[in-house]
């Protein structure tokens, strides 16, 4: 991380510089960039030696308005009380943007994973997953994978639930492995919409993806897949990232094979395909058409943004973007698509599972991802028009414009009580 930018503070900026378009009064607005509530617990867990060890977790449930409180759960040693919030925060709009009857919440424990062994890591999920148990549920607050986290977690996470409960409710969590009730497509989902926004981003700004060079930080699941889904349009992949160090071939490379040498050898660093190694700031400010941050908040700040050279910018992760590195880029006419519609199709396949799991009754991929490319390509139209009705400085704003106003009508609508 370049930045030292709050994400919280980035998050409530964000919404500022969106409200200065609305007739919302700033109490109403307030209310909007501020935590509904938020759980901090310390979990004490034993591990395999017999001794005990306490981690720190959160669980902010931001906004209701709109639906059940809907986000991940992430495992990561940087997790903070504010760094939740903010997530949480970003889940409200972006299931605004995209529609979906949800509000917002996330979770995180602090925690490198890495360290520990798998049943160390069963006992600690269980062991916030009990403490979960009172505030979430299928109609209450509804967790997924994030960071470092996934189906694995998930499964647990409706076990330790289910059984405490005495009942089935596969619906209480998103994510999980198919035969635990989980959808076909949600793996994939979150690099699909990069892909999706990509694609329409590039068709509106009138330039060819097929010609497209393209950089990606951030080869998890969200990078990887969106390369490998941008690779299937035509676009050229020329440089990814991940902790270890950047990897650049100047024709380009096969996204699929970076990805299997990856999980091969646990990084990218010694992957064939690649002529050079760089490091990770080289390659976010690489002379591309098209750059992918898919990795965590603040990789780049108002200083990287100057030296940025790519034309669009589309963001798998969330948070990526500090503010000033958005008004440096604004300034410089750098396209940035946000990350509350770019990886929105995350919680959008979520939202498909969850349904699922309430009809118990379940879809092909096809279906799945059809329903996906609609979801997004309706909340692009509906951010351009945005945009333009508004002349909106960025597209940000735009995205936020459109949330917000959702938001404030479904609050407007249930009026302010008790
Ligand atoms: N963690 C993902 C996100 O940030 C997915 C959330 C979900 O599926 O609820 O959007």
């Amino acid at each position: 991380m370049s930045g030292e930018a709050n994400p919280f503070e980035s998050l409530q900026e964000q919404i500022d510089d969106a409200a200065a378009y609305l007739d919302a009064s700033a109490d109403v607005i307030e209310r909007l960039k501020n935590p509904e509530r938020v759980l901090e617990t310390n979990l004490s867990v034993e591990l395999d030696d017999g001794s005990v060890e306490v981690f720190r977790a959160y669980r902010s449930q931001f906004n209701g308005d709109r639906g059940p409180y809907k986000g991940g759960i992430r495992y990561h040693p940087g997790v903070s009380r504010d760094e939740v919030k903010a997530l949480s925060g970003w889940m409200v709009y972006k299931c605004a943007v995209v529609d979906i009857p949800y509000g917002g919440g996330k979770g995180g424990i602090v925690v490198d994973p890495d360290e520990y062994s798998e049943a160390e890591l069963e006992r600690l999920t269980r062991a916030f997953a009990t403490e979960l148990r009172p505030i979430i549920g299928e109609d209450r607050d509804i967790p997924a994978p994030d960071v470092n986290t996934g189906q694995r977690e998930m499964n647990w996470i409706k076990d330790t639930y289910e059984t405490l409960e005495r009942t089935t409710a596969p619906g209480v969590i998103t994510g999980k492995a198919l035969d635990s009730g989980g959808s076909e497509g949600r793996v994939e989902a979150t690099g699909r919409s990069t892909m999706l926004t990509a694609r329409e981003a590039f068709d509106y700004l009138g330039k060819d993806v097929e010609d497209a060079t393209v950089a990606v930080q951030g080869y998890g699941n969200a990078g990887s897949i969106a390369a490998s889904l941008i690779e299937d349009l035509g676009a050229t992949v020329v440089a990814a990232s991940d902790s270890s160090g950047a990897v650049y071939a100047e024709g380009g490379f096969d996204a699929r094979a970076a990805k299997a040498h990856k999980r091969e050898t646990g990084s990218l660093s010694g992957f064939e395909g690649a002529d050079e190694e760089l490091t990770n700031e080289d390659l976010l400010t690489l002379d591309v058409d098209l750059l992918v941050p898919a990795a965590l908040e603040n990789a780049i700040d108002g200083d990287l943004a100057e030296e940025v050279r790519a034309d669009v910018i589309v963001e798998a992760a969330n948070g990526p973007l500090t503010p000033d590195a958005d008004d440096v880029l604004t300034g410089r006419d750098v396209s940035v698509f946000p990350d509350i519609l770019a990886n929105a199709g995350g919680v959008t396949v979520s939202y498909f599972e969850w349904v699922q799991n309430r009809q118990r009754f379940y879809w092909t991929e096809e279906r799945v991802n059809d329903e996906l490319e609609r979801v997004i390509t309706t909340a692009f139209d509906d951010l351009t028009d945005a945009y333009e009705a508004h002349d909106l400085p960025n597209f940000r704003t735009a995205a936020y414009v459109v949330a917000i106003e959702r938001v404030l009508r479904a609050y407007e609508q249930g009026g302010n009580w008790p």
